[in-house]
């Protein structure tokens, strides 16, 4: 049996073994650029500009909307969807304690409080009951993320929003690709937010985002406030009237170029990755005490984090789950295997929502920092605490080589599992109240 890499073996992966660079760069992308640059029209009022207007287009046809507003980045559309669909100052909004940051700032940017509900211990999305638990008369609207890539309970929560009268908003930033019975995330409530940015899987080449919905209102109301409240009218010429607080939120240009030519082979390269994945998941599912992604029958994941579920007494390995997990990412890290662990705590216990000069600031209301416990969010603590997530390389196309190298490492790593106990023994153990939160 080879030694482990972190005591001294060779690494099952070699660095420049495979090519894991996202997003994925062609000649061709490279030569539209140069076009979009001849043309000249920067920007998306830019005289014989399309890029913006047809991706929009294209974006609603893909998903599945009447409308698709660009806007700047997925947190600026975040923003216009919350606020267009009527959030406003003193309103509620529950979202996931387990997310991007984003989720939650896009509340405040809006002017209104989120209340953190925690989240499913097998999909990692929010827990519809939690969710019930957490409405107030205050409560206006639930933000509803698919993360990873996986849609959340949307009927659970349509079916709770429409009880008490609330608007139903996805963060659907994880989940280009991802359908829920049949139809594409971004179509599912009633209105969604997405994001471009380059580490997604429809990613530009830096920074964008979009708005969809059915709703007339919504999308104009979004349209108008990306761009300082003036009303655009196709093929008329800009009228510099402001009808409302608006902000300058448009959608750059060569992005929008970029992002045109990356949908149009979103679908393949979607079931690509799923197929990779599926085939990551059939190796993980055979070592003992790990858990690859749950995916319900009803729904398509997107894939865009694989966050696999440790549990050292399904492994036979005697440790806690905290120090296992450590041990078990210091390990397939040396093989080679870029392993991470996205998101350390829940939202609610960064010090932006813990720090009292700060929730004074931010005007969060006494009691809705009941929701705001370090010691609340118990299932997304849990989660943190045993769990690890891959994303780089597993986001191409073309992973296949990818995953029989990962499998390779993590079969060599379940081969030497005594002495990751060993390794995970050695690791000061936290105290058990801080584990969680401070990984
Ligand atoms: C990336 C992301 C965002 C924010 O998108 P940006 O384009 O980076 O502003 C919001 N929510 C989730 C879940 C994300 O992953």
């Amino acid at each position: 049996m080879t030694a482990l890499a972190l005591f001294g073996g060779t690494p099952a992966i070699s660095s420049d073994q495979f090519e894991m660079r996202w997003p994925v760069v062609t000649d061709d992308d490279l030569a539209d650029m140069a076009a979009v640059m001849r043309a000249g029209a920067f920007t998306s009022l830019s005289a014989g500009e399309k890029h913006v207007a047809s991706l929009e287009r294209e974006f609603a046809d893909y998903v599945g909307t009447r409308h698709a507003v660009a806007v700047a980045n997925g947190t600026a559309a975040l923003h216009l969807a919350l606020a267009a669909a009527g959030v406003g100052r003193g309103d509620e909004v529950i979202v996931p304690a387990l997310s991007f940051i984003a989720t939650a700032m896009a509340v405040l940017h809006a002017g209104a409080v989120p209340i953190f509900a925690d989240i499913d211990p097998r999909s990692f999305n929010m827990d519809p009951a939690c969710a019930a638990s957490r409405v107030t008369p205050r409560t206006r609207a639930i933000l509803a993320v698919h993360l990873h890539g996986l849609p959340a309970d949307m009927d659970a929560l349509q079916a709770l929003g429409s009880r008490h009268g609330l608007a139903l908003i996805e963060d659907a930033a994880q989940a280009h690709g991802a359908l829920y019975r049949g139809r594409a995330a971004g179509a599912l409530g009633d209105a969604a937010a997405t994001s471009f940015n380059v580490s997604k899987n429809l990613p530009a080449c830096g920074e964008g985002g979009m708005i969809t919905t059915d709703d007339d209102r919504i999308a104009e109301a979004a349209a108008m406030t990306r761009q300082f409240g003036e009303r655009i009218v196709a093929g008329e010429p800009r009228r510099y009237i402001s009808h409302a607080l608006g902000w300058n939120y448009k959608f750059n240009v060569l992005q929008a170029a970029f992002v045109r030519r990356r949908l149009a082979t979103l679908k393949a390269d979607a079931a690509d990755r799923q197929r990779n994945c599926e085939r990551l998941t059939r190796v993980l599912a055979e070592l003992p005490g790990v858990s690859p992604p749950l995916v319900p029958a009803d729904c398509t994941h997107a894939y865009h984090f694989f966050r696999l579920r440790l549990d050292p007494v399904a492994a036979g390995v005697d440790a806690e789950p905290g120090p296992f997990r450590r041990a078990v990412a210091r390990m397939l890290g040396a093989e080679g295997v870029p392993i991470g662990q996205y998101q350390s705590r829940p939202l609610s216990a960064h010090p932006l929502f813990q720090d009292e000069a700060s929730l004074k600031k931010l005007e969060i209301p006494r009691a809705a920092r009941e929701h705001y416990r370090r010691d609340d969010h118990r299932v997304t603590r849990q989660v943190l605490d045993n769990s690890l997530t891959l994303q780089r390389g597993l986001l191409r196309p073309d992973a296949a080589g990818v995953i029989d190298g990962f499998a390779q490492a993590f079969r060599k790593v379940w081969d030497h599992l005594d002495e990751v106990g060993r390794y995970a023994r050695s690791l000061s153990p936290r105290k058990r109240s801080t584990s969680a939160s401070m990984a």
